[in-house]
């Protein structure tokens, strides 16, 4: 039988660091809000069941003006996310645990707009073989350790080095207990420095309860952070067409 897959994609954050009124995720991109892309890219995959994450203050504009304006029908729940990245996609795992079932989960920064269906695709079949898996591409640049006044300490060898992106897709039991846990943790006990969900998997099975499989993502799936990744994701999205 084939397994259902559900993906969560997280628009609820503020986007800081792009220093614009309108959080970074709703900002025009060739004339459609930024999350219209990754949605697309879910509703076009093999994803059955899309929960997008956003702001209180988004619900309404998010189930309005981009679901139903641009008939997205995957999406079956538009909630609310939480104060970090961990507490949003918590919140997302939870919409599909209380109301679906599905054997799989992708989870997407809605920042990502170029996410491809390949590495969509790629995730998926991750998923399935390995339980989790990351997208994730070498990374190009020379990475050190600075030291507290900035000097550099130390300089990683770039052979092992990768940068992880998003999807990040694992079997749903797995996910939703690891997160279940963590979310129980108390300040101090290691939660405010998880930064990706495969951090999350790791902090609570270790690195050999649950191996992470590293597949190929894609060079062009920025995250949109600050503002000139909107000009390279605009170019990126031209090169594309359509
Ligand atoms: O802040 P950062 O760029 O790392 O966020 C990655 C993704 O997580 C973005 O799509 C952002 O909207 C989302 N996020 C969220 N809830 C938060 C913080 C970030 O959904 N509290």
């Amino acid at each position: 039988m084939k397994e259902r897959i559900g993906a969560v994609v997280l628009a609820a954050g503020q986007g800081k660091r792009m220093g614009t009124e309108t959080a970074k995720q709703f900002l025009e991109l060739r004339g459609k809000p930024l999350i219209y892309y990754a949605l697309k890219a879910f509703e076009d995959s093999d994803v059955d069941e899309v929960v997008l994450v956003t702001g209180k203050e988004s619900i309404a504009y998010c189930r309005e003006e981009v679901v139903r304006a641009f008939g997205f029908r995957k999406v079956r729940a538009v909630v609310e996310g939480g104060k970090e990245r961990i507490d949003s996609v918590y919140e997302g795992l939870k919409a599909f645990a209380d109301n679906s079932f599905i054997d799989c989960v992708l989870i997407h920064d809605g920042a990502r707009p170029l996410v491809s269906g390949e590495v969509i695709a790629r995730a998926i079949a991750g998923a399935v073989r390995f339980q989790s898996c990351v997208a994730a591409m070498p990374v190009k640049d020379t990475i050190k350790v600075c030291d507290a006044e900035c000097f550099a300490k130390e300089t990683l060898d770039r052979r092992l080095l990768w940068q992880m992106q998003t999807p990040q897709a694992f079997a749903f039991p797995l996910i939703y207990r690891a997160y279940q846990e963590v979310m129980g943790w108390k300040e101090g006990e290691g939660r405010e420095t998880i930064t990706d969900d495969a951090m999350v998997v790791e902090s609570v099975f270790g690195p050999t309860g649950q191996k992470i499989k590293l597949i190929e993502g894609d060079y062009r799936n920025i995250k949109v952070t600050t503002p000139e990744d909107l000009l390279i994701a605009e170019a990126f999205l031209t090169a594309r067409g359509g």
